[in-house]
């Protein structure tokens, strides 16, 4: 009962923090506060009422549209506020089914709670990244920076619960040691691709911004599982620009594939969101399959 009441508030402050997010992607690019004014149709101009503004509700009773200048409200506005409440609602079950699973000690519960809320901001941080990058091509340093910083205070913060206390000084050197090294060779991965891109194509293929992120991906997944996402991003990547192509009114206006810019780090932030649902799962898999 319990897991099901906490599931449902997770997925509802989910939606909220959706939303929210929506109104950043909204306006970030353009350079205006998150906060003031308050949310206003952007063809019109006019201020929404507290009902048009529910996450999803709204958008569906107002079938995707303003109500009085009809200007289309985008796709994205929902699915955003469906994929932040589906994956703090997917982070909620786990936790609750885990602390009402039996020999509970206060130790395990901590370390969870830990887990469950830094998986939660991870996520809200890339699909802000990948909304960003889909739509203007940016990743801005204000969020991916401070986003590294944080990654190395996550996982602090874990082994700190993990260790037994008179070894906690000697296990937190490690993590960071580890850490850095971690972010260091995925963002070296990159800078690598990004100048191989360079030589063949003179060209700015890669931007500083997937360096910066893949950092981000390695700052809290650590190196395995940030390659992993970084695998899964470029065959999700490619996969899309096969896709996009194989229409032949793409390839019309494109003129020639090698102009057309594929935002990698949108694929990125999916491949990470990826592996925070099924990295262990996937790692598992390929430990049992190369015999481990
Ligand atoms: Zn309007």
């Amino acid at each position: 009962m319990l897991r099901v009441l906490g599931t449902v508030l997770a997925a509802l402050a989910g939606l909220a923090f959706g939303s929210f997010l929506n109104v950043c992607a909204n306006r970030w690019p353009r350079r205006m506060s998150v906060v003031k004014p308050r949310s206003y149709c952007a063809s019109c101009g006019r201020t929404l009422h507290w009902w048009e503004n529910i996450p999803l509700a709204s958008w569906i009773a107002l079938r995707g549209r303003c109500r009085t200048c009809r200007a289309p409200i985008g796709w994205r506005h929902p699915i955003v506020e469906l994929a932040i409440g589906a994956l703090w609602a997917h982070e909620a079950w786990r936790f609750f089914g885990e602390i009402s699973g039996s020999g509970l000690l206060p130790y395990d519960f901590n370390y969870s709670l830990t887990i469950a809320i830094g998986d939660c901001i991870l996520c809200w941080i890339l699909v802000a990244l990948a909304v960003l990058d889909a739509e203007n091509l940016w990743l801005p340093d204000w969020i991916t920076l401070p986003g590294i910083a944080l990654g190395i205070v996550y996982n602090l913060i874990i082994s700190a619960l993990q260790s037994l206390y008179w070894f906690w000084q000697q296990n937190l050197i490690t993590t960071l040691e580890r850490a850095l090294v971690a972010i260091l060779a995925a963002a070296c991965l990159i800078l690598l691709i990004r100048l191989i891109y360079w030589l063949i194509r003179r060209r700015e293929g890669v931007g500083m911004g997937d360096v910066k992120l893949m950092a981000l991906l390695a700052a809290w997944l650590g190196l395995i599982s940030a390659l992993l996402a970084f695998a899964l991003g470029v065959v999700l990547g490619a996969l899309f620009a096969v896709i996009l192509l194989s229409a032949p009114s793409t390839r019309k206006q494109a003129g020639g594939w090698a102009l057309k810019k594929i935002p990698l780090g949108s694929f990125l932030c999916i491949g990470g969101i990826m592996n925070v649902l099924w990295g262990e799962r996937i790692l598992d898999a390929y430990r049992q399959w190369a015999q481990f």
